[in-house]
């Protein structure tokens, strides 16, 4: 899966952070989210899709992988 981080609607709460730190990390500039890995598999894809459902501003969400 893809992750897509919608920066505009992040309120950086910094959920995600603590959700999948492998993922997920704020900007040290504006505190908005910033996607470490924006394809995660294994584990990392199951703590990307926790963050996904604990997010308060819904700033994240799924889309298909890019065909290569
Ligand atoms: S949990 Fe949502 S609102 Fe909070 S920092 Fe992550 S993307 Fe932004």
């Amino acid at each position: 899966v893809r992750i897509v981080a919608d920066r505009e609607r992040c309120i950086g709460s910094g959920q995600c952070v603590l959700t999948e730190p492998s993922v997920f990390d704020v900007s040290d500039e504006d505190g908005l989210v910033v996607l470490l890995s924006d394809q995660p598999e294994g584990d990392q894809e199951k703590g990307a899709r926790e963050a996904l459902r604990s997010c308060p501003a819904r700033a994240l969400s799924l889309a298909p992988e890019e065909p290569r």
